[in-house]
């Protein structure tokens, strides 16, 4: 029966070699060359049966999520993705094993993410996935939470809502869209929608020390999904949110179909303008649960 060596020595053959990777896997660590710009890291773990459900989708399409997820993180500080690091605790399945890495090969090849190391555990649990990835910023930075202002404006890349009828599992990062918005504006702050729109503004409110006020109309809807609540609080759109200062806004509004107008920063406060009317924004939305020893 094979074993987690054979597995081990099976991924060293499908890894290509890459730029700024000195020493890839099969040592104690990894040896990368120094960048010159800042780095940003990120990690995610996936488990089956919350993030994924491996009967339903295979092993492929999670590796692929696990993947995705990761770089979206890295998409939220206009970041470039450079390299991962993969750890697994697999069902004792060589076709699970073989199934995730082919997943998670498909998009460290699109995105030329380098794969440098992991660690590879079996037992007789759910399939869990843990990917720490790192990326590079730009000359221009990371993009923080912390930046936004009242009065900036707040865009969304794409509509939003209902993601759990399938889109969740194979997000678009918007690498690429982040590097040219970071290019062309001054991006005040920025996150990716991981937990619902609700709450992750609530993120940016919190670490800007403002609040934020969405126009219910301006919400841009998907197919998927069909009710405002749903576009605020499903969650794993992977969309990014960002603020500008309202110049940027103003050019942002003109030249950038793909990017949404949905509210404003204000003073403080999570607001939602329904019909003119002005209500508490509920940051309703995904968050794990811990049990608390005082109930
Ligand atoms: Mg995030």
């Amino acid at each position: 029966m094979p074993g987690e060596f054979d597995f081990i020595s099976w991924i060293r053959t499908q890894i290509p070699s890459a730029a700024g990777v000195v020493v890839g896997p099969g040592d104690d660590c990894a040896v990368l060359a120094p960048s010159t710009r800042d780095q940003v890291v990120t990690t995610d773990t996936l488990m089956d049966g919350v993030d994924f459900k491996l009967r339903d989708c295979g092993p492929v399409a999670a590796g692929r999520k696990a993947m995705l997820v990761n770089l979206s993180d890295i998409a939220a500080m206009a970041g470039r993705p450079t390299s991962a690091l993969v750890s697994l605790c697999l069902p004792k399945s060589w076709e699970i094993a073989v199934g995730v890495f082919e997943g998670i090969r498909q998009i460290a090849h699109d995105f030329q993410v380098a794969i440098i190391g992991g660690d590879t555990n079996s037992w007789d649990g759910p399939l869990v996935i843990s990917i720490t990835m790192i990326g590079e910023v730009t000359g221009r930075g990371a993009v923080l939470r912390s930046g936004a202002r009242p009065g900036d404006w707040l865009f969304v890349t794409g509509p939003l809502g209902g993601s759990i009828t399938g889109r969740h599992l194979n997000p678009v990062p918007r690498i690429r869209e982040a590097i040219d918005l970071h290019d062309r504006y001054s991006l005040t702050a920025m996150i990716d929608l991981s937990d619902g729109l609700a709450r992750d503004l609530s993120h940016i409110a919190r670490e800007s020390r403002c609040g934020v006020e969405l126009i219910t109309e301006q919400i841009p809807i998907h197919r998927d999904a069909t009710t405002i609540p749903q576009a605020l609080s499903d969650g794993e759109d992977f969309e990014l949110v960002f603020a500008v200062a309202p110049e940027d806004g103003v050019r942002i509004t003109r030249d950038r179909p793909d990017c949404f107008r949905i509210g404003q920063c204000v003073e403080s406060g999570l607001w939602l303008i329904d019909k003119g009317q002005r209500k508490p924004l509920i940051p309703a939305g995904w968050q794990h649960t811990l049990d608390h020893p005082g109930g």
